[in-house]
């Protein structure tokens, strides 16, 4: 279902399909300003998210072994899909 969406700058109705990136089409600004800002924030945080969970100094000697055990399931589990990966590669030729 097509949407209308008010321009905040220039008040014209337009329809939208509500995504973040859209923009106005007679003035060029971005038709959900608080929407944009959110998608940019979250990506900027997946980002900057590091791989494998950091194991802090002041942590407790459980939480110390959880994660380091976590840490090593994943890249255990990582090691596994990109074996399953390259063998398919390998297979297709
Ligand atoms: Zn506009």
């Amino acid at each position: 279902m097509i949407k209308e969406t008010k321009c905040l700058k220039c008040d014209k109705w337009q329809p939208t399909n509500g995504e973040s990136a859209a923009r106005c089409v007679f003035c060029d600004a971005f038709l959900h300003p608080d929407k944009r800002m959110r998608d940019l924030e979250n990506r900027k945080r997946e980002k900057s998210k590091p791989f494998f969970t950091v194991i802090y100094r002041n942590d407790q000697w459980y939480v110390k072994i959880y994660k380091w055990v976590f840490n090593v399931v994943q890249l255990v589990f990582v090691s596994i899909i990109s074996f399953i990966v390259w063998l398919a590669t390998l297979l297709a030729g």
